[in-house]
């Protein structure tokens, strides 16, 4: 049984997530603190980690650290779950491993929804390779991706709009197909989000005029090309 397990001090929510988490079917377990949330995973080993940010005793990210440097644990995906405003922080959340994100409060639906997205991308074979389209390189694996050969720094969700579409380069992509992908089905989010997050994509890589590669499809969405 695939187990979720939460490192959280908030009860109200716990409880919250436990009900959701179980109610979906998985298995739930849960510690209170960071150090007792380290100690346990590494005996149960669950199948994805919801982290919240700001713990009693130390931070997520320390965790996140923690676990990605752990041998058997570094490839467990990791939701962060952030409170209003920590947002300007999790580029480097990000950084540390973490492979999503949720602000809080947010709704049971959206939480299963991420859960169910990044499970299925856990389990896909191909999911940790080097992808390469023109002068973008994506190394899946660290999370890093260079724009000829220099590091650009995006944000989860910017990061995975990117691997959607260097993953299918060439092909156009609705602004539906892409939210279904990278935010999950049952989510609502409006294109205009989804315009917002292709603008700051486009920003992280507008440094060399090889990088500028995505390009609008008028009443389309949205594809790679490198003509621009
Ligand atoms: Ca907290």
């Amino acid at each position: 049984m695939t187990t979720i397990f939460s490192i959280e001090d908030e009860e109200a929510l716990v409880s919250l997530i436990e009900y959701n988490v179980t109610s979906a079917g998985f298995k739930f377990a849960h510690s209170s603190t960071g150090y007792e949330g380290m100690l346990s995973i590494q005996k149960s080993k669950p199948d994805l980690i919801l982290l919240d940010w700001m713990l009693p005793d130390t931070s997520g990210i320390e965790v996140c650290k923690f676990i990605r440097a752990h041998k058997e644990l570094k490839s467990t995906p990791i939701i962060m779950l952030t409170a209003k405003g920590e947002e300007q922080d999790l580029i480097s959340g990000f950084d540390m491993g973490c492979d999503d994100y949720i602000t809080k409060p947010f709704s049971p639906a959206e939480l299963i929804a991420r859960i169910k997205a990044l499970l299925r991308r856990s389990n896909d074979k191909e999911d940790k390779m080097v992808l390469v389209y023109g002068n973008i390189k994506m190394d899946t694996g660290t999370h890093r991706v260079y724009c000829c050969d220099e590091e650009a720094k995006l944000g989860p969700r910017e990061y995975r709009i990117l691997e959607f579409l260097m993953r299918h380069p060439g092909r156009v992509y609705s602004r539906q197909q892409i939210l279904d992908s990278v935010w999950g089905t049952n989510v609502y989010v409006t294109d205009r989000t989804i315009d917002v997050h292709i603008r700051r994509l486009r920003k992280a890589l507008s440094k060399t005029e090889e990088c500028k590669v995505i390009r609008t499809i008028r009443s389309s969405g949205y594809s790679l090309d490198s003509n621009v």
